[in-house]
């Protein structure tokens, strides 16, 4: 019968790594950078730069790494997350990864853009909800809707049983009716499914949907008698569309930068719906950082493609009660405060963190932003997680023999919430029955 190792994610949020074995072939899923030490306590980033299997940074996994023989059928991964894609380029390069092209996409241009790289090359792209095989492992793909673009969770069907693998999801961003699918399917009985519980022991603040969150912008955006900056990722596109479509309908010019613009290109060849569109108001502020990076990854036409969008400082600074500034904060957003609060103060503009909370408490660059310039800071920013009751939506729909809880630090108290859960430790095998 099917063994499922949980590697890592039992007790933790983070670095997510599963594998599921059926008479004797190997599939993993997700192989992440941890964003947390086993006991819940931070890792700091120095630590994460050294990746062994002795400093429990690389999950124990046989036959899965450069240095060893190659022993695992295939990886698969669900979503670009770093926690969840961040170590596939350990992965040896003759085991064959399995990805979604908007995340093989997203992995790109982090590659081009950020200092930390996954460099993978043996990729293969699957369809959602269309099974593939890999050994004697059935495997299809559903879209789910999480703060990653194009994110799956998977079926496996091996020996006669069916294991669903949540990855990371929740029912109330931009494709809520894929979730809402997800229920009706009716599913034949599934022996285990292994699901997230990210948002379970957490508080609950901020809005309870991606709508909600266009609403407030708006409601923001609509009022401002200043520049309006947003700290928020570039990569988490429901959050995108949000801030287009509030900037778009208060009138306001969105300034985004060479990053942003890149990504949403990007992925228009996949979904031709996301913004930018003609005739609107996006403009494209260059830092220098940026644009240094397009052109040492040999994509200097990018630069030229961008032109007729671009905006300079002082454009900003004369229109700024219109503007809506989506940057980094160095080069960025300060480069447009310490301008602009030379000509008048900036009590009146404001920044909307727009992100998880935890970034907030880690590092003080968003505060100390906000301080220097005396500007005032609201958070709108809605969970990339499900809440408690749509998991428990999801877990009653499926209605698994086996739930096994990961990506949560509340597995203990999983079974207050849902039946026939199996608690289980950090590589530890468990034989379906
Ligand atoms: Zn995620």
């Amino acid at each position: 019968m099917p063994i499922i190792t949980i590697h890592r994610g039992t007790h933790t949020i983070g670095g997510s790594c599963i594998e599921i074995a059926s008479g004797g072939h190997r599939i993993i899923l997700d192989l992440g950078l941890p964003l947390m030490g086993r006991d819940g306590t931070e890792i700091g980033e120095k630590a994460l730069k050294v990746r062994s299997r002795e400093n429990g940074i690389l999950p124990n996994v046989p036959g899965l790494y450069h240095d060893q023989e190659p022993k695992v059928a295939a990886v698969l991964l669900t979503h670009a997350h770093m926690d969840h894609h961040g170590l596939l380029d350990h992965v040896h390069p003759k085991i064959p990864i399995y990805l979604s092209k908007g995340s093989h996409k997203l992995i790109e241009i982090g590659n081009v853009f950020y200092p930390e790289k996954t460099h993978i090359a043996n990729t293969r792209h699957f369809e959602h909800w269309s099974p593939f095989q890999v050994g004697p492992f059935t495997i299809t793909s559903y879209l789910v809707d999480h703060s990653a673009f194009d994110a799956s969770a998977f079926l496996i069907e091996c020996e006669g049983k069916k294991v669903f693998y949540t990855g990371d999801l929740r029912a109330h961003g931009r494709k809520e009716i894929v979730f809402e699918n997800l229920i009706d399917r009716h599913f034949p009985k599934l022996d285990c499914l292994i699901m997230e519980g990210t948002t379970l022991g957490g508080e609950h603040t901020g809005c309870k949907n991606e709508r909600e969150v266009e609403k407030q912008l708006k409601k923001v955006f609509k009022l401002q008698t200043d520049i309006s900056f947003v700290f928020t990722s570039g990569s988490n596109i429901d959050r995108l569309v949000s801030l287009y479509k509030a900037s778009q309908q208060c009138g306001k010019t969105l300034v985004i930068d060479l990053y942003t613009a890149y990504v949403l290109d990007q992925l228009k060849k996949n979904l031709p719906s996301l913004p930018p569109h003609k005739k609107d108001k996006v403009r494209v502020y260059y830092m220098r950082g940026h644009a240094k990076r397009l052109a040492d990854n040999d994509l200097v036409k990018t630069l030229y493609y961008f032109k007729s969008r671009k905006i300079e400082l002082d454009e900003i600074i004369n229109t700024r009660v219109d503007m809506v500034v989506k940057l980094p904060i160095w080069n960025g957003m300060e480069r447009i405060a310490a301008a602009a609060n030379k000509e008048s103060p900036l009590q009146e503009a404001q920044l909307i963190y727009s992100m998880w909370g935890g970034y907030l408490k880690k590092k003080s660059d968003v505060k100390d932003f906000c301080s220097t310039y005396g500007i005032n800071m609201q958070r709108i920013h809605t969970s990339g997680h499900a809440y408690l009751d749509d998991l428990k939506r999801l877990a009653q729909a499926l209605n698994p023999s086996v739930l096994i809880p990961v990506h949560t630090l509340a597995g203990d108290s999983f079974s207050d919430h849902f039946p026939n859960v199996v608690r289980l430790d950090d590589g530890i095998a468990h034989e379906l029955k």
